[in-house]
């Protein structure tokens, strides 16, 4: 059957072939040194698009443009209510763009553009409406108190939560467009002005996003858009003074130079790091389910998510039957470029997470660990991995410890219930775990006993904008979505007044 592939959209050739400039006070502006960096297509290598390699001066120009559009003007003198509906109008322009969001995002990241049709794209539409419902309902409380100290005397206590500020929005090439939803959305609701800086590697979504801020009709400088490197642009943004708070999606190698850079004005910092997350599929499990389960924990995306089931712990009567079930998926798995319908998985993001990935399978093999299927690059242009699992893995391998953010599992076995949670939770990582078995009470047990913020049973890569998501450990501060991370942009103000 001749492979099927999704004609690019002219909004999508003609927005890709702009010169790409940054969003800031409400207009498109070229960087102050004029340069420009270029964007890959992963699947072919060849170069997609030119974008502003923004600059530290750059940076400094969109927090001023932040801050003034937080403190003056009409953002702040805006009901709730209001904001609220931009946000909702922000989803709304999202939705109605759709196809040219799911094929920009395919084309700048790799991934499937089906994929993107019905993951990457509506979850953020979903996350932006769920957060513009939260614009009418950051409330304080009235708090009754007692002052031992003032007997007699009475007091009306409550609380306001405000917004925290100008804030810095870091963000990864996983999920572009639905980490900038995370982020911006949120932040938004809660009266906050924003300097964005998506990842390098994938920047045009946000860039796109930015055209629909400036149309939903978000005052001038509420949303800027800064494109450039981690070192040049994130960095800058991270260490500025002028931000109040910086919230990072990305390694944890960078999460701890963030938290290094914020020290200086003791900005508030939230993060959402790496991760190591056991899956563990249990021989009482439901074996249709939960294979192929485990399969889509480490392949969805390339494996290029934070909580990919990337230690797959089995109990031993079933091992190799899970294991040989895993590794028959994976060889199912059809690669190709992101625009062919047929394509189940695309390249790895960029060269640097090629050469990563691949070097991960290189490490394993030499300290003795065995690939039952894949194990490599299948050759040709692009940047694709097999998906792959290794067995004869040992605890203190690399592969086993490191986060690889490709689609490689280490599948291992166990028999000793305690030793298996002691296993699960050895790890600096806790982002994100999963348990398959029939027995509830066990599920429960292990739930309670894993160390991780999000414990999916009889399933895996559950997401919903009202759950929230973030790490234990070296996994990060905060929690992504739900209310819980309307707490990331808001000041909490105690007003005490006597009667
Ligand atoms: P990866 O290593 O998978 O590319 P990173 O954590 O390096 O992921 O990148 C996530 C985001 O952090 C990107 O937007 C990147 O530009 C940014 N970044 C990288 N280094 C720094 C840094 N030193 N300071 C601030 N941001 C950075």
């Amino acid at each position: 059957m001749a492979t099927q592939t999704v004609d690019i959209a002219p909004a999508v050739s003609k927005f890709i072939a702009r010169t790409h400039q940054l969003l800031i006070g409400g207009r498109w502006v070229a960087p102050k040194a004029g340069k420009a960096f270029d964007v890959f297509n992963p699947a072919t290598g060849d170069v997609l698009a030119r974008c502003a390699d923004g600059q530290k001066e750059d940076v400094d120009a969109a927090v001023a443009a932040a801050r003034k559009a937080f403190e003056s003007g009409p953002w702040p003198a805006m009901t709730v209510s209001e904001r609220g509906k931009l946000v909702w109008k922000l989803a709304d322009l999202l939705e109605a763009h759709l196809e040219e969001f799911a094929q920009l995002e395919s084309l700048d990241n790799g991934k499937p553009v089906a994929v993107a049709r019905v993951a990457d794209v509506p979850l953020s539409v979903d996350l932006l409406r769920y957060m513009a419902g939260w614009a009418t309902k950051i409330e304080g409380d009235t708090i009754p108190i007692s002052v031992p100290y003032a007997p007699g005397e009475k007091f009306l206590a409550y609380t306001l939560r405000e917004p925290v500020g100008v804030v810095g929005q870091i963000i990864p090439w996983n999920f572009p467009l639905l980490m900038a939803a995370w982020k911006l959305g949120p932040a938004l609701a809660a009266g906050c002005t924003i300097v964005l800086k998506p990842a390098e590697q994938t920047p045009l979504s946000a860039l796109r996003l930015g055209d629909l801020v400036c149309e939903a009709g978000f005052p001038d400088g509420v949303v800027n858009v800064v494109t450039g490197f981690g070192e040049t642009a994130g960095a800058p943004l991270a260490a500025h003074p002028g931000v109040d708070k910086v919230a990072f999606t990305g390694s944890t190698e960078v999460g701890k130079l963030i938290v290094k850079a914020a020290a200086g004005n003791l900005k508030k910092v939230s993060l959402e790091l790496g991760g190591k997350s056991p899956n563990i599929v249990y021989a009482d499990a439901d074996l249709e389910t939960a294979i192929p389960g485990a399969a889509s924990a480490i392949f969805f995306n390339h494996g290029q998510c934070c909580c990919a089931g990337s230690r797959l712990f089995v109990e031993k009567g079933v091992f190799d039957k899970v294991v040989d079930g895993v590794a028959a998926a994976a060889k199912k798995i059809k690669l190709g470029p992101g625009l062919n319908l047929d394509t189940d998985m695309g390249p790895l993001v960029s060269s640097e997470q090629f050469e990563r990935v691949t070097g991960f399978l290189d490490a394993g093999r030499k300290e003795g660990a065995k690939a039952v299927c894949g194990g490599g690059s299948p050759g040709g242009k692009g940047y694709f991995v097999q998906p792959t699992v290794l067995v004869d893995t040992r605890p203190e391998m690399k592969v086993v410890r490191e986060e690889i953010f490709g689609p490689v599992v280490a599948a291992i076995p166990f028999s000793d219930p305690e030793q298996l949670v002691r296993d699960a939770n050895n790890t600096n990582y806790g982002l994100a775990a999963a348990v398959w078995t029939r027995d509830v009470s066990k599920a429960h047990r292990v739930a309670a006993a894993i160390r991780a913020g999000t414990v999916w049973i009889n399933c895996f890569n559950i997401f919903d904008a009202a759950l929230p998501f973030g790490g234990y450990k070296e996994s990060g501060w905060g929690r992504e979505m739900g209310h819980e991370v309307l707490k990331n942009y808001t000041e909490h103000k105690a007003v005490c007044v006597r009667l």
